[in-house]
């Protein structure tokens, strides 16, 4: 039995064992609206007064963003984003400062989790995650550190039945944390992948999926990937032709070299920060946030073969490409909508309702956007 990591405590700040990280200048964190994320509304007069336009409202996410513009090897990049970086580094919006970290109040400590989607978290050689560099990207305007999700001293496990914090540490999370660590991850101790949905199937989230596609954009096609891979999965068949999102930051990660990993281990080191986020307390017991995860992977690593059948690409890259698509899928609100109706020993917390998205699905294909003032009010685009 492999030993349960630690997590490494650092003045109140708990880092997952072995997490590593430094932003290298990949880029893929400062392109696209699905990466950039919203801007918040105090930060819209900052940003517009100078620049007239750039923040933007998305129609289909409900978000302010800052608009995008062409990016000379495809896609689109943020409008501040500059040969040499960040055009407004010292006062980019808390989003961008946030990147990758996230910070979840458990009884034990603040844990600080970080998100894959950029290869500066994913692929190539990484330094262990520097918990100053946490600690000053997570600090908001008065050096507070503010969580973005509280767990308690109960935590649902399956059903009805619950665990303190302090044994669901010990006896579940740390032993499975420590097989996802191992050179040859444990995946199937994660659960039967693809449960039984309440009110919807599997086929049916994935064509929901691929009208998120339609967009046409770098965060559109990775999600779109990931829509046909699972078509594929569920014995379907897709002719869908997919650009490649964000090749050229995994390009760029690729080159800069270090010892190639397997992609067991891309996917285990992304498994076990799922996991250490704890985000599945917010959509019902961990059996569910088990299944809904071991899903994600079983498509992710499908995704991964098919990215080094088709396009020859490194496995431990193919691999990385695919945890980005796969966390950009678990970041929709209709994959919130999926993760609630999961049963599981005939349970589930809630029914499917992402139909009513479909038509949100659809209007996402004739894109969308609106200008926003200086005080955050609507403005049509000429
Ligand atoms: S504001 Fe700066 S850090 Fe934020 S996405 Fe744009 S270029 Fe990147």
């Amino acid at each position: 039995m492999p030993t349960p990591p630690e997590p490494t405590q650092v003045s109140s700040l708990l880092i997952r064992r072995d997490a590593r990280f430094a932003c290298v200048g990949d880029g893929l964190c400062c392109s696209d609206v699905h990466v950039l994320g919203p801007v918040a509304p105090r930060e819209v007069r900052r940003l517009t007064s100078r620049t007239p336009g750039v923040v933007r409202r998305h129609r289909t996410l409900r978000i302010l963003y800052i608009d995008t513009v062409p990016h000379p090897v495809g896609g689109r990049v943020c409008a501040f984003l500059q040969p040499d970086g960040c055009a407004i580094h010292t006062q980019r919006p808390s989003t961008c400062r946030h990147f990758p970290f996230g910070l979840v109040a458990t009884p034990l400590g603040l844990r600080v989790t970080t998100e894959h989607r950029c290869p500066c978290r994913s692929l190539g050689p990484r330094p262990a995650l520097d918990i100053d560099l946490a600690r000053s990207s997570l600090a908001g305007r008065f050096e507070q550190l503010r969580p973005n999700l509280r767990v308690g001293n109960r935590v649902l496990v399956e059903g009805r039945r619950c665990l303190s914090f302090h044994r669901f540490l010990t006896e579940v999370e740390s032993p499975l944390l420590a097989s996802l660590l191992e050179p040859t991850p444990e995946f199937s101790r994660l659960g039967e992948p693809f449960p039984p949905l309440d009110g919807s199937t599997w086929i049916d989230v994935a064509h929901l999926l691929r009208g998120y596609a339609a967009e046409g954009s770098s965060g559109a096609e990775a999600i779109g990937w990931f829509a046909d891979t699972l078509l594929l999965l569920q014995g379907a068949s897709t002719r869908a032709k997919r650009g490649r999102p964000w090749a050229w930051s995994f390009d760029r990660a690729e080159a800069r070299g270090g010892a190639v990993a397997s992609p067991e281990a891309v996917l285990g080191d992304w498994a076990a920060d799922v996991l250490w986020s704890m985000t599945w307390t917010q959509h019902g017991s961990f059996a569910q946030g088990l299944s809904e995860l071991a899903t994600r992977l079983v498509v992710a690593d499908a995704v991964a073969k098919r990215l080094q059948a088709q396009l020859g690409l490194r496995p431990d890259r193919a691999a990385a490409e695919a945890v980005m698509m796969a966390e950009l899928a678990g970041a929709l609100p209709l994959w919130d909508s999926v993760r609630a109706s999961i049963r599981t020993s005939g349970q589930g917390t809630g029914r499917f309702t992402g139909a009513s998205s479909r038509h949100g699905a659809d209007r996402v294909a004739g894109e969308v956007a609106e200008q926003v003032g200086p005080e955050g009010q609507r403005q049509a685009i000429p």
